[in-house]
C-alpha cells in the first residue's frame, strides 16, 4: 500500500510541489532577512543612531541612577560590567534568548542581535561592557504566534487547493487505467468521453478513437470470416454428395474426411462467432443431467468415457449449445490423444469454491509442459500431437475457452506428460 502511494504520480507531484513551496519560503525569507538585518537601509542606521543616544544618556562612566531612570522610561534593560564593578537595571524576570539571537557587528566596539521581537545591542569600551536589552511589547509575541497560526492555516488551505487540484489534473489518468481495464476484458465500445483540450483529454480522445478503430476492425473481421464459413456450406454440401458418387473405395474416403474436417472447422469458426460477439441464449439447465447427455452416445459408441456425477442436480444458468459444444469438444480431445488400450476416458460434474466444474481426465499423451500456455491459442497444435496424425485445426480449445469466458468461467488444463490430461470447465455458481 505505501509503496504504491510513493510510486503514484499523484504523490509525487504533490511532494514536488510541497517542496518547491518550502524551499521558495526558505529562499525568499533568507534574502529577505540578509537584506533587512545586513544592508545600509536607513532602518539600520537609526538604531545604530538610537543605541549611540542611550549610551549617552547613562554618561560616561555609566551611572546606575541615570541607567535606571533611562530602564523606568523606556523598559530597556541596561547591563554594565567591567573590572571595578557590575550592575543591572531595569527588567529581569523572564527569558531573554540571548544564545538564539542573530549577530551582526557594526564596528569595533558595537554588536547588534535581533530574534522576533528580542534585540540587543552591547557596546566595549576596554575592560567594560554595556548591553543593552529591548523586550517585545506587550502582546507582540502573542500577535507574532497569530500570525505563525494564522500563516500554518492559510498554507494548509493552500495545499489543500493544490491537492484537490492535481486530483483533477491527474483524473485523465484514472479514467485511462479504468478503461484499459476494460479493454482487456475485450470491451472495446467502452469510451472514456473526456472533455477538455489539455495535453490528457488528446490522451484520452486518442484512445477513444484507438478503440473504436479496433472495435470497427474486429467486427469486420467477425464478419469476414462468419460470411466466408456461411458461403462455404452451401458448395461443401454439394461437394459431399459429389464425393458419396466417386466409385473408388480410397479416394472416396479421403474426400469425404476432408470435407468432414472443412465441416468441423466452419461449425468451429461460427461457433466462436457466436460464442464472442453473438448474444448467448442462457436458460437454467442441470449440468448434472446435461454432462450424463452428452457421455451417453460416447458410452454407447465405445465405452471409453465413465461419468461420475455430482450427488446432486447442478442449476445453472447456460447457455446449453455452447457448454454442449464445449464438454463434447474436450471429450473427444482426451479420446484422440489417449490409446484404445488404456484406462477409460473420466468425466466428472461438481461444485467448488463457488463454481460449477466439469472435468474431463485421460491417461493419454499428454501435454508437455512449456506447451500449456499456448494451447489455447487458435490453430496451436503440440508437437508430440501432431505426429500422431490425429487430424484436427487447433482451434477447438480456443472454442472452449471462449465460452467458458463469455459465461465469466474459465478453461484450466494440468498435464503429466504420458501420463495424464486433466482439462476442466469452470462456471461461476452466481452469473
Ligand atoms: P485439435 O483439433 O488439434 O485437437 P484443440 O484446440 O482441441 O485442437 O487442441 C489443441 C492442441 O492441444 C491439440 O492439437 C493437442 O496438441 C493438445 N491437446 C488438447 N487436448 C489434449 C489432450 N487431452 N491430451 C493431449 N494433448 C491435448
Amino acid at each position: 500500500m505505501i509503496k504504491k502511494l510513493l510510486s503514484s504520480v499523484f504523490t509525487k507531484l504533490l511532494f514536488i510541489v510541497i517542496c518547491s513551496a518550502v524551499l521558495l519560503n526558505i529562499i525568499l525569507f533568507g534574502i529577505f532577512t540578509h537584506y533587512v538585518e545586513n544592508s545600509e537601509t536607513s532602518l539600520n542606521r537609526h538604531r545604530v543612531i538610537y543605541i549611540r543616544f542611550l549610551r549617552d544618556e547613562i554618561g560616561y562612566p555609566p551611572d546606575m541612577k541615570k541607567a535606571e531612570a533611562l530602564s523606568a522610561k523606556t523598559g530597556v534593560t541596561v547591563i554594565y560590567s567591567s573590572l571595578k564593578e557590575s550592575w543591572i537595571t531595569g527588567r529581569t524576570e523572564g527569558r531573554f534568548p540571548e544564545n538564539k539571537l542573530h549577530y551582526r557587528k557594526i564596528d569595533e566596539n558595537l554588536t547588534l542581535g535581533t530574534l522576533h521581537g528580542y534585540h540587543s545591542a552591547e557596546i566595549t569600551e576596554g575592560d567594560s561592557s554595556i548591553k543593552f536589552r529591548f523586550w517585545p511589547m506587550t502582546g507582540e509575541m502573542e500577535r507574532l504566534r497569530m500570525y505563525g497560526w494564522f500563516m500554518i492555516g492559510a498554507v494548509s488551505l493552500l495545499m489543500g487547493a493544490v491537492y484537490m487540484l492535481i486530483r483533477h489534473t491527474l483524473n485523465p489518468i484514472n479514467s485511462l487505467s479504468a478503461a484499459i481495464a476494460e479493454v482487456k476484458k475485450e470491451n472495446y465500445d467502452y469510451k472514456i468521453n473526456r472533455c477538455g483540450s489539455d495535453e490528457l483529454a488528446h490522451l484520452c480522445n486518442m484512445f477513444d478513437s484507438l478503440t473504436s478503430e479496433i472495435s470497427r476492425s474486429i467486427k469486420y473481421k467477425n464478419k469476414l470470416l462468419t460470411g466466408i464459413s456461411h458461403e462455404l456450406r452451401t458448395p461443401l454440401t454439394s461437394l459431399r454428395i459429389a464425393a458419396e458418387m466417386v466409385k473408388d473405395e480410397f479416394l472416396r474416403k479421403d474426400m469425404t474426411d476432408d470435407i468432414k474436417q472443412m465441416d468441423t472447422l466452419i461449425d468451429y469458426l461460427m461457433e466462436g462467432a457466436r460464442i464472442k460477439y453473438g448474444a448467448l441464449k442462457k436458460k437454467y439447465t442441470d449440468i448434472n443431467k446435461l454432462t450424463g447427455e452428452i457421455c451417453n452416445p460416447y458410452k454407447e459408441k465405445n465405452g471409453r468415457v465413465v461419468f461420475v456425477p455430482h450427488p446432486y442436480p447442478i442449476e445453472l444458468n447456460v447457455d446449453t449449445k455452447a457448454v454442449e459444444h464445449a464438454v463434447r469438444n474436450l471429450i473427444d480431445n482426451a479420446l484422440k490423444y489417449s490409446e484404445e488400450n488404456c484406462e477409460p476416458v473420466t468425466v466428472e460434474s461438481g461444485v467448488m469454491n463457488g463454481f460449477t466444474f466439469i472435468k474431463v481426465t485421460d491417461k493419454g499423451i499428454g501435454i508437455p509442459e512449456d506447451e500449456l500456455k499456448f494451447i489455447t491459442e487458435p490453430f496451436y497444435r503440440t508437437d508430440i500431437s501432431r505426429n500422431k496424425k490425429t487430424g484436427g485445426y487447433g482451434i477447438g480449445l480456443d472454442i472452449c475457452k471462449q465460452i467458458a469466458e463469455a459465461h465469466g468461467g474459465k478453461l484450466e488444463i494440468k498435464s503429466v506428460l504420458y501420463k495424464e490430461t486433466e482439462a476442466c470447465l469452470y462456471f461461476p455458481v452466481e452469473q
